[in-house]
């Protein structure tokens, strides 16, 4: 499809076309971030929907949907409301009413269906909420290569050219090469995931003790394997993540994320675990549960090259120890748009992007690696390192003011190192610093 551009000459400033190759969390966020400043956003993605079964919003990500338009009660949320660790036998370790510790940060922490998530940010992104031209979606379509100087070859042969060129294609990335080609590498543990409905755990007097109250998030912890448990799609699901070492459940290396695994090979992997628990695992659906192999990768050099720039994923990949994969995938589209004002000429892009790549790297790193610490082996019984450790950095962000900030200081600086040559900030991009 080709892009419909306004005449170059006319008063208003020209939209950018900016082809996003990815319709994950990060490649829809940058979609309706981008499309929202006025530009002109294309978005093609091999996979129509978002897989996995639930995921956290957590609130330095919950107050970037909420400041785009985004109305977490269509997605039918859960609220982080109660934190419970066990042991592997049941005994409890931790229980903590998280309510005063939430009255923290601005935003509410929140548990979603991920399928109901990506449907909404796939019908935000398509319509014109919050301004600008509706993005055209354009799922089936697989991009087979790159050129950052020019555009997208999808698998037909078609060139489609663009001004900017957003690699938003998740772990397993193929237009990372533009970049640099790392190799994925084992971290030893994979992670089995399905939900259940509450109301089949709540109507059985063994399990029904293990989810009361609502709203809470559970853990249970060995040394070397760890189940979590949390609901979601307004509390009537109950989703599990069941992280253990890959060796047991015989994953490897694929270019899916996801594979079928079965009840029978949980209930092996975890025979050590509360029988209670296991009785939990029998109402799951088994047709459902999908196992995940854990990766990792090393830092690339950079993100970005002439107007081409990865996010998400494909930058920085994240283990799901701290909950945060997603969120820095939203956090990278809200900097992107501070970077990219309605104003910024293609000529201008790959400085942009740039600075892009300087605001967001440090952040996206040090989460990154907060993520391996907090999946570390537990040791004589204890955690090395907690999972709750981190929430002050993690949470207390504001991505949209942060990469506003930074933008405006550069362009300050720019100004006062060539005031003849540089053009005034064309246009202020909205800080949307109300709250809820
Ligand atoms: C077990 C587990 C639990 C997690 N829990 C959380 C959590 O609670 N909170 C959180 O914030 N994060 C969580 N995460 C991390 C989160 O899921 C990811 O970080 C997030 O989905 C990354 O988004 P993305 O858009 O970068 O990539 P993806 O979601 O992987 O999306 C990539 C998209 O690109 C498409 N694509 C791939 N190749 C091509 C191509 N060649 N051409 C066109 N399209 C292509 C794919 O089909 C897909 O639609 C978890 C991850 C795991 C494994």
């Amino acid at each position: 499809m080709d892009l419909d551009l306004p005449n170059t000459e006319d008063a208003q400033p020209r939209p950018l076309s900016i082809l996003i190759i990815g319709g994950g969390i990060g490649g829809l966020s940058a979609a309706i971030s981008l499309r929202q400043n006025g530009h002109h956003v294309m978005d093609k993605s091999n996979l129509s929907s978002d897989s996995g079964a639930a995921l956290h919003l957590c609130p330095n990500a919950s107050g970037i949907l909420h400041r785009w338009g985004i109305n977490a009660q269509n997605f039918g949320p859960s609220f982080m409301s109660r934190y419970i660790e066990r042991a592997q036998d049941g005994r409890t370790l931790k229980d903590v009413d998280l309510a005063e510790s939430n009255a923290r940060w601005p935003y509410p922490w929140q548990m979603v269906h991920r399928a109901s998530f990506h449907q909404e940010l796939k019908r935000v992104a398509a319509s014109g909420e919050g301004g600008g031209v509706p993005v055209a979606l354009l799922p089936k379509h697989r991009v087979i290569d790159v050129d950052p100087q020019l555009g997208a070859t999808l698998e037909d042969g078609k060139l489609v050219p663009a001004d900017v060129i957003l690699g938003a294609d998740g772990i397993y990335s193929r237009t990372r090469q533009v970049i640099k080609t790392l190799p994925l590498f084992r971290t030893g543990k994979a992670a089995f995931r399905f939900v259940l409905p509450k109301s089949m755990a709540e109507s059985d007097p063994t399990t029904a003790p293990l989810i009361i109250p609502k709203d809470t998030f559970t853990l249970w912890f060995a040394d070397d394997r760890r189940v979590v448990m949390y609901p979601c799609h307004n509390n009537e699901w109950l989703n599990f993540v069941c992280i253990h070492p890959d060796t047991e459940s015989r994953t490897a290396p694929t270019d899916e994320w996801n594979k079928e695994s079965s009840l029978d090979q949980v209930l092996h992997v975890f025979r050590d675990f509360d029988p209670q628990l296991l009785a939990l695992f029998t109402k799951a659906n088994a047709a459902t549960i999908k196992v995940w192999q854990l990766l990792d990768m090393d830092t690339l050099p950079t993100w970005t090259s002439g107007k081409f720039a990865l996010m998400g994923d494909a930058a920085h990949p994240c283990l799901p120890y701290q909950a945060q994969g997603g969120a820095q995938a939203i956090e990278d589209a809200a900097a992107l748009a501070a970077v990219l004002p309605l104003g910024t000429t293609p000529a201008e892009v790959p400085e942009r992007l740039k600075l892009y790549e300087t605001i967001r790297s440090k952040r996206a790193f040090r989460i990154q690696e907060y993520s391996r610490l907090t999946g570390q082996d537990w040791v004589d019984g204890q955690p090395v390192v907690g999972m709750r450790e981190f929430e002050e950095y993690n949470f207390d962000h504001d991505e949209i003011a942060n990469a506003t900030a930074a933008f405006k200081e550069w362009m300050m600086a720019k100004q006062q190192q060539t005031p003849a040559a540089t053009p005034p900030i064309a246009a202020e991009p909205s800080t949307g610093l109300e709250r809820r």
